[in-house]
């Protein structure tokens, strides 16, 4: 059975469509990437799934059953991460994590233990007493995390966990995603971060402009883009390029160009570094390092999409 399944889900504000008849399945034991720029639709989706926004079509079901029908059911089996942080000031990191766990039913003394639980799970069991203003921006994600997953649902949401905060925590989070992951939850897993979601995720949505360009595993994802290669050239300073000169040369498809590094796309079938490299002797543009990149995620957005994915 599908831990989520969405129909042509379809969000507008006013005339502006956010998400444009989006269909999902999420298995169990998946950890489900949901990856896209900013504006893409996620989060949009992400709370109509929560419930927390009105679809103006299409069905959403978690474990077969739809939820604007089965409003408390939904609401046991899912913990959501809020990208904006959902967590009180005031409260201590326990109150802040009981009360969340409160609010999805919990009760008397296995309230108490699933909040310590909670709080032990993502490496706050020491901080419990404190207020999360004394936090630094990690702690307050994970104490975010804590507070959706303290009654123990089978699908957890998370969106974008890890913006803005330090390498530790993020590898934390990282390993608290595949924690759960292995104690039996279905993850779905939003970032705009591509090597994140390529590390641990075991399935990827690809979402851009409120609709699903691209779907599948990883090699799925990868074999879209076995006929193309690309090239990475870091040069002194890209101000002389004109990506769209690059673009004329023989069997080139797409060009970025970001600070001073410029990434060409080509045909696999075509050998063209030497043209490559002589325009950009003939514009006496100083050539630092090259390397031939082997394909991931990043190239296969931008093979889609024409665009890089922090633009
Ligand atoms: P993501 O989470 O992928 O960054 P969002 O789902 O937050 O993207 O936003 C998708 C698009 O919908 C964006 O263009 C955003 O500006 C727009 N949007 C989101 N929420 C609202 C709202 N409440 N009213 C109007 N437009 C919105
Ligand atoms: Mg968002």
């Amino acid at each position: 059975m599908n831990v989520l399944e969405i129909r042509n889900l379809t969000k507008k504000f006013d005339d502006f469509i956010a998400v444009d008849r989006i269909s999902l399945q999420v298995k169990k034991g998946e950890i489900f990437g949901f990856l896209g720029a900013n504006g893409a639709g996620k989060s949009t989706t992400i709370n109509m799934i929560a419930g927390l926004l009105r679809s103006n079509d299409g069905t959403i079901e978690i474990l077969g059953k739809n939820i604007m029908k089965n409003k408390r059911f939904a609401k046991m089996n899912l913990g959501i991460v809020p990208q904006d942080l959902a967590i009180y000031e005031d409260l201590t990191a326990f109150e802040n994590v009981r009360f969340f766990a409160g609010l999805y039913g919990l009760r008397g003394s296995e309230l108490d233990a699933k909040t310590r639980e909670a709080l032990a799970f993502v490496g706050l069991g020491d901080h419990h007493k404190s207020t999360p203003d004394k936090f630094s921006g990690g702690m307050k994600r994970r104490l975010n995390i804590a507070c959706a997953i303290a009654h123990q649902p089978k699908l957890i949401i998370m969106d974008e966990p890890t913006v803005g905060i330090d390498p530790q925590s993020r590898n934390y989070i990282l390993n608290s995603v595949r924690k759960l992951n292995e104690m039996g939850c279905t993850i779905i897993y939003t970032s705009h971060y591509m090597e994140e979601v390529e590390e641990i995720c075991t399935k990827i949505a690809i979402i851009d402009h409120g609709k699903i360009i691209a779907e599948g595993s990883k090699e799925q994802l990868k074999s879209i883009i076995t006929d193309k290669k690309e090239v990475r050239i870091e040069v002194k300073t890209t101000e002389p390029v004109d990506p769209a000169e690059i673009r004329k040369i023989k069997g080139v498809e797409t060009v970025s160009v970001q600070e001073n590094i410029i990434r060409i796309q080509s045909d696999a079938s075509i050998n063209n570094l030497n043209l490559i490299l002589e325009f950009l002797i003939s514009r006496h543009i100083e050539i630092k390092a090259l390397q031939e990149k082997e394909p991931n995620l990043e190239t296969v957005f931008l093979t889609l999409t024409g665009r890089n994915l922090r633009d």
